[in-house]
């Protein structure tokens, strides 16, 4: 019976092992068919180089355009519906609305993570799926909610922005983005080991690294999704006026969780189940006295200052 017992207790485990692999390889063969969705067209060319080392060259053209994009992520589960808007280059774009209304998706598909399925995304008047993906991301820096940060030195974390900058490049960005007196206050400074093995950041700390990466970056156009963790006050608006900084003169999508963020952008967008249902300037959204305008007065009473 033991002698039954033991291969046959050998073939169970064999069995999980071949079921989890094939899993593995069903998610494998999903992860290539999203790469194959995205996948460059033959011949496709490179949108213009962006502005990189050291800035300077033109934001004329680097508008970007929502046409009727409609979207879902599963045919049966619309995301999107009819989206129009235009980011004019330099510009700033803010889009509010509830949990699940497809803000993020947005992003997700100027990114080119996605690619739509009606309508079109325009980046300086090309189609983004005519262009090269990498071209498309060399374009655009991205703030995120949560920033990831590798398990090496910070040094690296911040040039990743940019590779081969100098160690004066980083150390620049750093100072700019108001990260570098804590930096210099660990021992091994700009050599100290972050992510999930080394130093622990704080969700402000991770997000200034990562607007000192973008500021190395250089791009064109921005995105910036917002935290939905709350910051405390007085560093929330800190990191606000350095994202001021940073997107000043980009062309640039936020996604904000607090209006208080998007009170001078070029227009607000107000999306519901993936619609636009109002857009408009601050002011002429708050007199409109429509959704805008009671998101405001809600999140006013919330923070105590109605
Ligand atoms: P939040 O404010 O909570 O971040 P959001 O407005 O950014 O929300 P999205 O993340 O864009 O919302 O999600 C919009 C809808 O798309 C949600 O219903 C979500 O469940 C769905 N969704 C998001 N990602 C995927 C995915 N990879 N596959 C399937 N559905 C998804």
């Amino acid at each position: 019976m033991i002698q039954l017992y033991i291969p046959l207790n050998f073939l169970g485990v064999l069995y999980r092992e071949i079921k989890q692999s094939l899993t593995d390889l069903d998610k494998m063969f999903v992860l290539m068919e999203k790469e194959r969705e995205v996948a460059d067209r033959p011949g496709a060319e490179s949108l213009p180089p962006p502005l990189g080392e050291g800035g300077g060259g033109g934001i004329a053209n680097w508008n970007v355009t929502f046409e009727h994009v409609n979207f879902a992520y599963e045919p049966a589960r619309p995301i999107l519906h009819d989206v129009t808007f235009e980011i004019p280059a330099g510009k700033t774009v803010a889009v509010v609305g509830p949990s699940g209304s497809g803000k993020s998706t947005l992003a997700r598909l100027l990114y080119r993570f996605y690619d739509v399925q009606d309508g079109r995304i325009t980046i300086a008047g090309k189609d983004i799926r005519e262009v090269t993906q990498a071209s498309v991301r060399q374009s655009i820096g991205i703030v995120p909610q949560d920033t990831v940060l590798f398990n090496d030195t910070v040094e690296y974390n911040i040039a990743y922005g940019r590779p081969g900058a100098t160690h004066e490049q980083v150390e620049e960005a750093a100072r700019a983005a108001r990260i570098h007196d804590f930096i210099a206050s660990t021992p091994k400074g700009y050599q100290t080991m972050v992510g999930e093995r080394g130093l622990k950041l704080s969700g402000g700390e991770k997000q200034r690294v990562a607007i000192a990466r973008t500021l190395l970056k250089n791009p064109p156009i921005m995105i910036f999704d917002e935290a939905t963790s709350a910051l405390d006050s007085a560093n929330e608006r800190a990191i606000q006026a350095e994202l001021k900084g940073v997107a000043q003169n980009k062309t640039t999508l936020v996604i904000a969780h607090r209006l208080s963020t998007v009170v001078d952008a070029h227009e607000i967008l107000v999306l519901d189940a993936g619609r636009i249902v109002e857009r408009g300037t601050h002011a002429a959204l708050l007199a409109k006295a429509g959704r805008y305008a009671q998101m405001w007065k809600l999140q006013q009473q919330a923070s105590g200052n109605a």
